[in-house]
C-alpha cells in the first residue's frame, strides 16, 4: 500500500522541519478538497463548471469586463461558487498548518478564495486570488465581511454610494491584487527552510515559481498531492496522498522525534 510510502516520506519531512525556522506553504484547490469543496477547474481560484446558461464560457461570465457590462451574470456564478463553499469547515490539514506556527514562522500562499486557512488559525496568509467572503465597493471605500451570501440581494449594491458591489476575488482578465503581490515579493526575499506545495495543479507562475526557485537553490521542497503535477519531478519529497492525510502524517512524525 502507498501508506508506507507516505509514512516514510512524512518522517523525512519531519526531520527537515525539526530544524526549520521559516516555511512557505503553497496551497491550491486540492487543499480545500478534503473540506468537501469541489475542485473542477481551479482557474482564477474559483471553482467553476464548464458551461453557462448565458451561452458564454465561464471565463467570460466570471470576468472583469462582464462584471462591468452585466454584473447580474457575474453575481449568479459567484453565488454558486459561494454556495459550494457554504458551511465548509477547515479539515485536520488546515489545523496542522495552524499548529505548526507554534514551532516556526509559517507563510501560507493560497489560490483558494474560501478563507479556510484563516478559519483554522493561520495568521500569515497571502490570498493571491482574494476571498469570497469579503465584499467591496469598486467606487468608494465600503467593505463588508460576510459568512454567507444567503441574505444578499441577487445584485447587491453599496449602502454608501449605490454602486454594484463585488466580492474581493480576482475575476478572469483581472490583475492580481497589488497588496498580495507586494506581500508575496516581500516574504520571498528571505530564504525559506522548506517550501510545501499542496494540491496545486495550476500552472500560474506566481504559484509555482516559489517552489521552483527553492528547488533550484537546493532548498528542501515537499509536494502533497495524490496525483502527478508539473512540480512532482522537481520536489525532494513527494507524498502521494491528500492534504489532510499527508499533513497529519507529518505532524505525527514530528511529535515522535
Ligand atoms: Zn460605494
Amino acid at each position: 500500500m502507498s501508506d508506507q510510502g507516505v509514512q516514510e516520506r512524512a518522517e523525512q519531512v519531519a526531520r527537515s522541519l525539526r530544524s526549520a525556522r521559516r516555511v512557505l506553504v503553497v496551497t491550491g484547490a486540492g487543499m480545500s478538497a478534503d473540506s468537501g469543496l469541489p475542485t473542477y477547474r481551479g482557474t482564477a481560484g474559483l471553482y467553476t463548471n464548464a458551461e453557462t446558461e448565458e451561452g458564454v464560457p465561464i471565463e467570460v461570465a466570471l470576468s472583469g469586463p462582464m462584471f462591468r457590462r452585466d454584473p447580474a451574470v457575474c453575481w449568479r456564478h459567484i453565488g454558486r461558487i459561494e454556495q459550494a463553499c457554504r458551511g465548509a469547515r477547515p479539515h485536520e490539514g488546515h489545523h496542522v498548518l495552524a499548529r505548526l506556527q507554534e514551532r516556526m514562522e509559517v507563510v501560507v500562499l493560497t489560490q483558494n478564495v474560501d478563507g479556510l486557512h484563516q478559519a483554522a488559525g493561520s495568521r500569515d496568509v497571502i490570498e493571491i486570488h482574494g476571498n469570497i467572503h469579503e465584499l467591496r465597493c469598486p467606487r468608494c471605500s465600503w467593505r463588508l465581511h460576510v459568512e454567507t451570501y444567503e441574505d444578499l440581494a441577487a445584485v447587491p449594491t453599496c449602502p454608501e454610494c449605490g454602486a454594484v458591489v463585488r466580492p474581493d476575488v480576482v475575476l478572469f482578465e483581472e490583475m492580481l491584487p497589488t497588496r498580495a503581490l507586494g506581500r508575496l515579493s516581500a516574504v520571498t526575499e528571505q530564504p525559506f527552510d522548506l517550501v510545501f506545495a499542496i494540491g496545486t495543479s495550476a500552472l500560474f507562475p506566481y504559484i509555482v515559481s516559489p517552489v521552483i526557485q527553492q528547488a533550484r537553490t537546493g532548498g528542501a521542497t515537499v509536494e502533497i498531492d495524490p496525483g502527478e503535477t508539473a512540480l512532482t519531478h522537481i520536489v525532494r519529497h513527494k507524498l502521494r496522498c491528500g492534504a489532510a492525510e499527508g499533513l497529519t502524517a507529518i505532524e505525527a512524525a514530528l511529535r515522535q522525534g
